[in-house]
């Protein structure tokens, strides 16, 4: 019968083969910053992210039990992907920036069978019958935390975890199991130091002060979350982004070392070299059926055709108020892409 301590190293060395770029093991003790993630919510930070502040995600966030009741230990885990900027072809079109995550397949997916493999290889390690729970997202945990407590590196003030040696730009994942295991936390003594880059350079200023973000300014809130109009006032500092953001991360110190393309899982990167900077023109012109290809089995399945719209609304106003979609998009028959539209319109005596 394998140890606990047995047990961790047979885990992470799974995940790795499974191609995470880093696991660890934690405990099941509520999260040490739970209370400033009550704060967060009393604020109203979270926006219309109404689901965040029922009950059973204050629970579940607070016990883990809520979520599986047998569970003993979280394998906490990493998956990186590339931020390295492919280039599309200078056709001389406006283009919009969608956020590097989005640009390959959609990583819930992803990281959830690999996590089912790892469930399913620890238990067959395990003498014991054990039950797990692959957790990307959707379930309500303090990832993050978790994530630092299990030793894969620190929360900062960008609210993002950053490794060292492996930077920002890696998506997390947690398996819940019965299975009990080591824990494998380390004290880091590495954090942001005197560091503001990120808060500096946010377009929006959504960040409260370090580690407080307000989701209600945050781009990729604007553009992925919200269903929503967008503030009169965020639009014109939203710039070309059309489905989230990646500035305090691109400034980030310790992303100048974030991953090359060759250590991320092909299902990551980039599906072609026009995703990361889509012609807004093709977008705004997709019907039903091409808008469900182009977004099938990727992140910006996310968006509804409204909200997809209203963002390349005003992307056009912020680059390309003069381009013939402008007027398109200001006979849509959605009201809220047609007043994004007459906004993107009303922006070509200022940017023009
Ligand atoms: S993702 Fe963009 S808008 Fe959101 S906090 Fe970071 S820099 Fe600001
Ligand atoms: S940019 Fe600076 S302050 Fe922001 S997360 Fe990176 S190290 Fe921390």
């Amino acid at each position: 019968m394998s140890s606990p301590a047995e047990l961790t190293e047979f885990v992470i060395r799974q995940a790795m083969e499974l191609g995470f770029a880093k696991a660890g093991v934690t405990g099941i003790e509520t999260p040490a910053h739970y209370e400033e993630y009550l704060a967060w919510l009393e604020r109203g930070d979270h926006g219309t992210m109404a689901y965040m502040d029922d009950e059973f995600h204050r629970e579940a966030r607070q016990n883990m039990q809520q979520l599986l009741p047998s569970v003993s230990s979280a394998v906490v885990v990493a998956l990186s992907y590339s931020n390295a900027e492919v280039k599309p072809p200078n056709t001389g079109e406006a283009r919009g920036r969608v956020a590097q995550y989005a640009l390959g397949d959609d990583y819930h997916h992803v990281i959830k069978s690999k996590l089912t493999a790892l469930a399913e290889a620890l238990a067959e390690q395990s003498a014991e019958p054990i039950e797990s729970r692959a957790c990307v997202d959707s379930a309500p945990l303090l990832e993050r935390e978790l994530a630092e407590r299990a030793g894969l590196g620190f929360v900062a003030k960008n609210t993002m975890l950053i490794t060292p040696g492996l930077g920002s730009y890696t998506l997390l994942g947690v398996l819940l199991t019965s299975a009990i295991l080591a824990p494998t936390h380390q004290d880091s003594n590495r954090d942001c130091g005197t560091c503001t880059a990120c808060l500096d350079a946010c377009p929006t200023q959504a960040f409260r002060g370090p580690h407080k973000l307000d989701a209600r300014r945050c781009i990729s809130y604007l553009t992925i979350e919200s269903q929503e109009p967008m503030p009169m006032e965020l639009r014109p500092l939203v710039g070309d982004r059309v489905f989230g953001c990646d500035v305090c991360q691109d400034v980030c110190p310790y992303n100048a070392v974030a991953p090359s393309r060759a250590s991320v899982v092909p299902q990551l990167l980039p599906r072609d070299n026009e995703r990361a900077r889509p012609v807004l023109a093709m977008l705004a012109s997709l019907g039903s059926n091409q808008r469900k290809r182009y977004v099938s089995g990727n992140p910006m399945r996310r968006n509804r055709r409204e909200q997809l719209l209203r963002n390349v609304a005003v992307a056009l106003g912020n680059t390309a108020p003069d381009d013939p979609t402008v007027e398109a998009l200001a006979d849509d028959r959605n009201p809220m892409v047609q007043e994004h539209a007459r906004w993107a319109r009303s922006q070509r005596t200022t940017s023009s």
